[in-house]
């Protein structure tokens, strides 16, 4: 399994409003969100928090072997 960098999810603010891809409700422009390049997606920070904390302790773990 092999994942480049750039792909890793990060926390922003919605620049515009767009759907959450997690629970399809809408998200407003300027609402704290998640967003993952890898899927093109975005969703509410609260909505993907435990895969975005999950995602970053995998990244930190990498970094500890470089
Ligand atoms: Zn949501």
């Amino acid at each position: 399994m092999s994942r480049k960098r750039g792909g890793d999810p990060y926390r922003t603010n919605a620049r515009f409003n767009s759907t959450c891809h997690t629970c399809k409700k809408q998200i407003r422009k300027g609402e704290p969100i998640i967003y993952w390049p890898n899927g093109c997606h975005a969703a509410h920070f609260k909505c993907d928090e435990a895969d975005y904390n999950h995602s970053m302790s995998l990244i930190a773990d990498e970094e500890q072997f470089q």
